[in-house]
């Protein structure tokens, strides 16, 4: 049903609006999340809609960090699911992550939409309706999680997360791999792995990275990890926002 042909110049950012619309006709992505798909076209659009070098280089250290991880889990929302259910799967193959569905407006309804879209996808577990952890400093319904998800796990991908529940996570200790197109949102600003570019580019290549990783040795990886500066990528990215290709 979506019949823009792929030389349209807009035509990435007419399939991302198609998808969050049909996300909210299907019942996994809120109507909120109308709002923050426009946020986040704005930012792309500044960005040039292309993944800078420095984002790149963002995905490569997120890849690597999953790898190294005990215990990662991505986490997915009503935005998430409508956009890149099929690559979510991927990456949590690639990399041995768990899926678990978080949503900023809970309900048992959205919950269970947004599993039954991602095991339609190809996912054979999801996790979040379970609900028997919970994430400290957060009001009751934002809190839930997991206890063997993201409640204990090492490193957490939260793409287009809002910035409480990012600084929670945060001060719970976990390595937080932010993927938002805002570079001066909260949520980017507490991340150990600021990715600022489009989920839609973002998760094929950090995908892509972790395939190419994958037989490295750990302390490879560590290296990649530990010689990123999140700060430096914040800073490139409003550069990339302010000068164009000049960055
Ligand atoms: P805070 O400033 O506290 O972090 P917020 O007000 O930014 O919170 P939301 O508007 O819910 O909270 O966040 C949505 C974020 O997701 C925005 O920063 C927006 O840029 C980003 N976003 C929206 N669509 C995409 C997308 N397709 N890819 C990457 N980021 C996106
Ligand atoms: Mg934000």
């Amino acid at each position: 049903e979506f019949d823009v042909p792929e030389s349209h110049p807009r035509y990435e950012s007419l399939l991302t609006r198609h998808r969050i619309e049909a996300g909210v006709k299907k019942g996994i992505t809120s109507t909120q999340g109308l709002i923050a798909e426009g946020r986040g076209e704005a930012f792309d659009y500044l960005l040039g809609e292309r993944t800078t070098e420095s984002a790149d280089e963002a995905e490569r250290v997120a890849a690597a960090s999953l790898l190294l991880a005990d215990r990662p889990v991505l986490s997915v929302n009503g935005n998430v699911a409508a956009l890149v259910p099929g690559e979510i799967v991927e990456l949590a193959e690639a990399t041995g992550a768990d899926i678990e569905v978080n949503l900023f407006n809970r309900t048992e309804e959205r919950m269970e939409a947004i599993a039954d879209h991602l095991c339609e996808h190809g996912a054979s577990e999801v996790k979040g309706l379970r609900a028997d952890g919970r994430i400290p400093g957060l009001d009751h319904e934002r809190a839930k999680v997991d206890a063997d998800g993201i409640e204990s796990a090492d490193v957490v991908v939260v793409p287009l997360e809002d910035g409480d529940r990012a600084e929670a996570l945060d001060s719970m200790g976990k390595t937080e791999i932010v993927i938002d197109l805002n570079p001066l949102s909260r949520s980017a600003q507490v991340a150990a792995v600021p990715i600022v570019d489009n989920i839609l580019r973002a998760v094929p290549n950090i995908t892509a990275h972790a395939r190419e990783l994958a037989d490295e040795p750990a302390s490879t990886l560590e290296t990649i990890v530990s010689e990123f500066d999140p700060d430096a990528a914040l800073a490139a990215a409003e550069e990339a926002i302010r000068h164009g290709d000049l960055q």
